[in-house]
């Protein structure tokens, strides 16, 4: 899998990229932000892993130069403390963010669950369960099933990988708000309400304090 570095800072980006090579990743890099379009046409990454501040233009608008062209999926580094630039970012296209510093082994994670979740992207859930981004369509054994577009989201990320406990911090942060803290209800009612247009409570199984899966059998 190869990797798109944009990162000016070398004490960053060196054991950095030393690390990602350790972990099986191929890895290019740029230490500015006007060069990124180009390389991600010219190399065709799996990953970018994009800083936002940039000696040269603003992170943000590399992001925007590549989605003008291209739906590679983009994870930006922020500082602690920056939410509007990381709110921004997710808004503007951005994928994932990690929030300096950030360890090899969560980038390495979070580069995988994307890639993971992208080949999903098209159908994904189990054999009773099938969910169709592309259509926005949901069945259950078949049947075609009617959901609000919270709802469709919330499956659309449990189904991504059956079995796998998705943390209600997770669930939280994808579905509604990128830096949400709070108590959940409305996360459980809709989850109520999902389970009740499913048809079949047992489809979606709650582990408790912790979040939900998608049943697998
Ligand atoms: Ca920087």
């Amino acid at each position: 899998m190869q990797v798109l570095v944009v990162e000016d800072d070398a004490a960053i980006f060196e054991p950095l990229i030393a690390g990602l090579r350790r972990n099986g990743f191929e890895v290019q890099h740029t230490a500015g932000g006007r060069a990124v379009a180009a390389l991600v046409k010219e190399h065709n990454p799996d990953v970018v892993l994009l800083d936002l501040g940039l000696p040269d233009i603003d992170g943000l608008d590399a992001l925007r130069d590549v989605r003008r062209f291209s739906d590679v999926p983009i994870i930006i580094a922020t500082a602690r403390g920056d939410e509007t630039d990381r709110i921004i970012g997710l808004e503007i296209g951005a994928d994932d963010y990690v929030v300096k510093p950030y360890s090899i082994r969560e980038l390495s994670a979070r580069i995988r669950a994307i890639s993971r979740r992208r080949r999903n992207e098209v159908t994904s859930g189990t054999d009773r369960v099938t969910v169709d981004r592309n259509r926005h369509q949901v069945t259950v054994d078949g049947t075609s099933v009617e959901l609000t577009a919270k709802e469709f989201e919330l499956l659309a990320v449990l189904a991504e990988d059956p079995g796998r406990v998705v943390t209600r911090q997770e669930l939280f942060s994808r579905v509604w708000d990128p830096v949400w803290v709070g108590s959940g209800k409305s996360l459980d009612v809709h989850i109520a309400t999902l389970r009740r247009k499913l048809g079949d409570p047992a489809l979606i199984e709650t582990v408790r304090g912790v979040g939900y899966r998608m049943a697998t059998q």
